[in-house]
């Protein structure tokens, strides 16, 4: 039971913040909240991690943020209970931001070093493959269409999108790798979902962090337009 009105209350879902938060990830969440207050609203980050019931629908937000290889088997494994409520939520057009493993994880699947394959939760049409010999590791530079963003990457995985209509990336690299050595972008944007290598937080990027602030508050208005299912 909470004390503030629902129409003041954001409600965001870190999903495995305990499992997944490599280089201090959960700076942006901090960051939203910060921005959030400022506007007024109260917010609730609950950790949805192994075994918790979860309806993606209850929340205006979802983040989920990187991992260590280990961290994302044992993730990868739980995570497919909630493969059809994060489907609805994702093509409904909801706002998530998910960073490297967590990114990685809503594709096909990930290869890892051993030549095992995880699967991901298959909503979005990309995979990843872990290659050994050249880790992407430094500073990234690269624009998107809410202006520059600057962060660091730090990761094996290489991503390819496997429908280039479908996916658009989230910037143009100036500098680092971003999904892959070939591609030349950093990310993914498909409807209200965001994806990225970019650890730093990437959300210190005032620009990003305001355009992912704004979605949410759209996103928490639609849902108390929205009556709640019987
Ligand atoms: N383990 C993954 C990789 O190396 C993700 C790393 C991360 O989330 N920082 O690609």
């Amino acid at each position: 039971m909470t004390t503030v009105a629902d129409d003041k209350l954001i409600k965001i879902a870190y999903l495995y913040e305990d499992l997944m938060n490599t280089y201090g990830d959960s700076g942006d969440v901090k960051i939203l909240r910060y921005l959030l207050n400022k506007d007024g609203y109260e917010v609730q980050v609950d950790n949805v991690s192994l075994d918790a019931k979860f309806d993606a629908n209850d929340y205006d937000f979802l983040f989920f943020g990187g991992g260590q290889d280990y961290e994302q088997t044992v993730v990868a494994k739980d995570l497919l209970r909630h493969q059809s409520t994060m489907k609805d939520y994702i093509e409904a057009g909801k706002p998530m931001l998910a960073i490297c493993g967590g990114y990685q994880l809503l594709g096909s699947y990930y290869k890892m070093i051993d030549g095992t394959v995880i699967d991901g939760l298959g909503i979005l049409p990309l995979h990843t493959v872990f290659k050994p010999d050249s880790r992407m590791i430094g500073d990234t530079e690269f624009e998107t269409e809410f202006g520059p963003v600057k962060a660091f990457e730090n990761h094996s995985g290489r991503t390819y999108f496997d429908d280039k209509d479908k996916l658009k990336p989230l910037g143009k690299m100036i500098q680092g790798y971003g999904n892959n050595p070939d591609d030349g972008v950093e990310g993914m944007r498909y409807k209200g979902v965001i994806g990225s290598y970019a650890h730093g937080p990437i959300l210190r990027n005032e620009n990003i962090a305001k355009a992912v602030a704004k979605m949410i508050i759209d996103n928490h208005n639609a849902r108390l337009a929205t009556p709640a299912q019987a």
